[in-house]
């Protein structure tokens, strides 16, 4: 059967592709595509010319299906987002368990992630990290969201528009505390700008209208300084003293 190539693209600066993704989409039979238009910038960019179809969250349902047909039939299809790393808070993630369960190849050619672009300027601790994609805008959920990550001792990486910034570091300042945090701005675009500072910081920095697309790096629940085994330490100490 066919290969699916799961192909990442620029998040930003149109040379963030490599050698092999341009190759790859030179190569295959068709290119499914999250936005056509899009997509078709930066194919024309690099002047490629290949069939494009479009597969979005809206259309993912029955558009599957007939991609999947198409692997099977021996078909080579590289699966692109507007943005980054397919399947990364966006619609390829879905594709690639169908290729799966239906015993179809799949293969990536990595690239930008805005995530790891962000995580590794914020300044703050690579790893243990969490991924948490965009919080729920609303309601219960969100409220959940914010209180269930609240004591996870690892960098927490949020995507957030712009519009729910304030309201987002907000809830991360009554939920989580004024931790340290890094708002990482339009990466890799001409208005880059990486905050870096506390939680009541950036809201005060972000108070005035924000654009742009946005990753928030926020430190994790800090271990207690009383580690259970500080009560045995303490009585060798004492036992020392006296
Ligand atoms: N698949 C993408 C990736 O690999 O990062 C993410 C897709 S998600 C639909 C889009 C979100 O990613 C934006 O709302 C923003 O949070 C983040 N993002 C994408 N490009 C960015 C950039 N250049 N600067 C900052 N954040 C970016």
């Amino acid at each position: 059967s066919g290969i699916l190539y799961v192909v990442a693209t620029p998040i930003g600066n149109l040379a963030d592709i490599t050698l092999r993704a341009l190759d790859t989409l030179r190569s295959v039979h068709f290119i499914a595509a999250e936005d056509t238009r899009h997509t078709r910038k930066l194919l024309s960019h690099y002047d490629i010319h290949k069939p494009l179809v479009s597969y979005h969250a809206h259309n993912a349902e029955e558009r599957g299906p007939e991609l999947i047909d198409r692997l099977r039939q021996g078909e080579k299809i590289a699966l692109v987002t507007d943005a980054g790393t397919p399947a990364i808070s966006d619609p390829g993630g879905l594709l690639v368990t169908q290729a799966l369960e239906a015993e179809v190849e799949v293969t990536v050619i990595p690239g930008p992630a805005a995530l790891i672009a962000a995580l590794v300027v914020s300044g703050l601790s690579t790893h243990p990290f969490a991924f948490l994609g965009f919080p729920p805008s609303r309601g219960k959920g969100r409220r959940r969201f914010f209180t269930s990550y609240a004591a996870v001792p690892m960098t927490l990486i949020l995507y957030e528009s712009p519009q729910r910034l304030q309201r987002t570091l907000e809830d991360i300042l009554d939920s989580w505390g004024d931790r340290r945090i890094s708002v990482a701005r339009e990466l890799t675009k001409k208005h880059e700008e990486i905050f870096r500072g506390t939680v009541a910081e950036a809201l005060e920095y972000f108070s005035e209208n924000v654009r742009g697309e946005l990753v928030l790096v926020v430190q994790g629940a800090q271990e207690k300084n009383e580690p259970e085994v500080l009560e045995e330490d303490w009585k060798e100490e004492l036992g020392r003293l006296i």
